[in-house]
């Protein structure tokens, strides 16, 4: 059976999508699903997972449903099968009543070749009956890392789609993601019920993509050196973490003479729409955006992806920089990060409304990210490590390009920590990092008087290094988990592994900024 299947695979995917072969594994997949096989696909973002159950949904009996989160991109899809002559519709929170039962008869009557759905769909009795009463070709579950209460992206409702399988056993499941790691992975397999499905997992690496994570000085700055110095007229993706950020980085950035448009929820969705248009449609505009833009954009000329301030995992990172070089031509994911990023992020977690578990995970999260940031060695191949693949050295990452130097922190490390120490309690006081890099710099500011600091032994240890230097250490004390932060004020404060630290039990090693010259980058992104 299986080849005549191809067959019909290949003249649907010349003849509705027109193009003339598969790609990667797709042809494989495909071929796999069409047969009623369950699969789990791991491709990265471009891949081309789409084809992967859209074309299966063609070729087999019945309408293929398709289970994403991503509701405001449902209408845009559904038009673009239409544009195709493919019979497509949604069901979502924004149809109408009519609209809704419209779309309901063409599904139950078999007029439908893809149903798109919302996951919060599965958890009604009504919809579940629905499908009941029409022909189902096959369960595509997109973004499917977001059952996985490990991932980066938990969405409760796709919980329900364990009971898929219970209530449909002969309808082959598809799941896809582009983002997953081992564990990631094997939480797909169990809440799924897919561990008897065959997997298929595309390389994770993007090789035309060159990985940047500068020291954050003055972000704004350069964000501006970088679009004007290697980007002039290219598209790309601006990437801030407040909605207020967002504004005011398209402000500047127009305001230096690139176009610029802001994106982020808290703008009017008509707005949000048509920047999107503009971004999609117009060659070389700058999209500046929280990381509410982007998920299921497909645009395959964006030159850059920039991040100003940290992600919070890894998972998110490479999705994000993802976006970029989807037509496989150099692009460039540059990444500013910072002291302030590593307080603000520890923080927001600290104080987050989640339960242990969650802090737990998303204290993980975060370290790996800081890692990633903080490596001496080669940053694609810790990002491929990071999802159980190998790589080599790859020449082309700014760790590649201009090896970080490291060095021995474990004295600065000492004096950080001695200071914070003997800052503890104090008076009720609680002070944050300036004020510890004031005190070893011996700085007689009005805070420090005020607080007798200059009178602490510690006071003025910290001449052999400038300030950046001394937020590089701080920084990377908080990275690696020898601080911590605590409370509304940022405060610093010991960890349990610090006393290894001040007994010298232990060794820092720390990595040395470096000041990358331009010309060292344009190398490899020429
Ligand atoms: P993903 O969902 O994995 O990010 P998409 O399914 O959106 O990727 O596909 C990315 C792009 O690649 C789309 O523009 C798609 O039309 C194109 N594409 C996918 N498969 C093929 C193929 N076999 N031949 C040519 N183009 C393809
Ligand atoms: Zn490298």
């Amino acid at each position: 059976m299986g080849s005549t299947d191809h067959g019909d695979a290949l003249q649907v995917l010349q003849r509705v999508f027109g193009y003339p072969e598969f790609r990667g594994d797709q042809a494989a997949i495909v071929e796999h699903v069409i047969a009623g096989g369950d699969a789990l696909v791991l491709m990265p973002t471009g891949g081309g997972k789409s084809l992967c159950y859209q074309v299966p949904a063609l070729v087999r009996p019945g309408t293929g449903v398709v289970i994403s989160p991503l509701i405001a991109l449902m209408q845009d899809q559904v038009d673009a099968l239409r544009a195709l002559g493919v019979r497509a519709g949604f069901l979502n929170s924004s149809l109408s009543w009519d609209e809704r039962r419209e779309v309901e008869a063409q599904f139950v009557d078999g007029k439908l070749d893809l149903l798109y759905l919302a996951p919060e769909r599965l958890t009604s009795e009504a919809t579940l009956r629905l499908l009941d009463q029409g022909e189902i070709a096959l369960f595509a579950i997109d973004e499917a890392h977001c059952v996985s209460q490990w991932g980066h992206d938990f969405r409760p409702d796709y919980l329900s789609l364990t009971h898929l399988h219970e209530r449909w056993p002969k309808v082959p499941r598809i799941a896809l993601t582009a983002t997953a790691t081992e564990a990631t992975r094997k939480e797909i397999l169990t809440r799924l019920e897919l561990s008897d499905g065959r997997q298929f997992v595309s390389s994770f690496d993007r090789p035309n993509i060159q990985y940047r994570i500068v020291a954050k000085k003055e972000p704004k700055k350069q964000l501006l050196d970088l679009l004007r110095g290697e980007h002039p007229g290219d598209a790309g993706i601006v990437y801030c973490l407040s909605r207020a950020s967002v504004e005011k980085t398209a402000e500047f950035l127009v305001a230096n003479g690139i176009e610029a448009l802001p994106y982020h929820a808290g703008l009017d969705s008509s707005v949000r729409q048509r920047n999107q248009a503009r971004f999609l449609r117009e060659d070389g505009l700058v999209m500046v955006a929280t990381i509410a833009f982007g998920m299921g954009i497909d645009k395959p000329d964006v030159r850059f992806v920039a991040h100003l301030d940290l992600p919070k995992s890894v998972e998110g990172y490479y999705q994000e920089t993802g976006r970029a070089g989807r037509d496989g031509l150099p692009s460039t994911a540059w990444l500013a990060y910072g002291l302030s990023d590593v307080v603000q992020q520890r923080k927001m977690i600290e104080s987050s409304e989640g339960d242990l578990a969650f802090r737990r995970r998303s204290q993980a999260h975060l370290d790996a990210m800081l890692a990633l940031c903080e490596t001496i060695t080669c940053r694609r191949t810790m990002l491929l490590d990071y999802f159980s693949q190998t790589g080599v050295p790859c020449g082309n990452c700014d760790t590649c390009l201009i090896p970080p130097e490291s060095w021995d922190g474990t004295v600065a490390a000492q004096k950080v920590l001695s200071t914070v120490w003997r800052l503890r309690n104090e008076r009720g006081q609680k002070f944050g990092a300036g004020q510890i890099i004031d005190i070893l710099l011996g700085r007689k500011t009005a805070k420090v008087i005020q607080f007798d600091h200059d009178r602490l032994s510690t006071f003025g240890v910290g001449e052999d290094l400038n300030e950046s230097e001394w937020r590089g250490v701080v920084r990377q004390l908080l990275a690696q988990g020898f601080l911590a932060v605590e409370g509304e004020y940022s405060t610093l404060v010991l960890t349990p592994t610090s006393s290894e630290v001040l007994s010298r039990k232990r060794e820092v090693k720390m990595r040395k900024d470096p000041t990358p010259t331009r010309s060292a980058t344009r190398v490899a992104a020429a």
